[in-house]
């Protein structure tokens, strides 16, 4: 006699089913989800991957850019697939060097943020 069985017969006789195995990866992707959605509402940390991107079609704006990885982004090596918040679409997506950019053009980067989401 199985323990599952053993504890079945507490309900009237009826056995138990025996319960799924939850995944292994199914906890650290919930907390790491978790952390992604969290940690961008630190202020301290959302500055700190606060990035100035530009997509390919040439729109400006800033993402939160965490080199490890990101759930709303497809990586290509520097470049991600994501969707762009100015122009409403999917495009790939590149860092852009603050340094050459005009006053204008950040202040236009900095207006437009997409999902505060890692
Ligand atoms: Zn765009």
């Amino acid at each position: 006699m199985s323990l599952l069985t053993v504890r079945g017969r507490g309900n009237g006789g009826v056995a138990a089913s025996p319960r799924r195995p939850r995944p292994r990866w199914l906890v650290p992707l919930t907390l790491a989800f978790a952390a992604a959605v969290i940690a961008p509402r630190i202020a301290p940390v959302r500055r700190a991957l606060d990035t100035v991107v530009r997509c390919s079609s040439g729109h400006l704006y800033t993402t939160l850019w965490f080199p490890p990885g990101s759930f709303k982004a497809i990586r290509f090596g520097r470049s991600r697939f994501q969707r762009c918040p100015v122009g409403h679409h999917w495009a790939v997506v590149r860092r852009v060097d603050q340094s050459g950019l005009s006053p204008d053009e950040l202040a236009e980067a900095h207006e437009h943020h997409d999902l505060l989401l890692i």
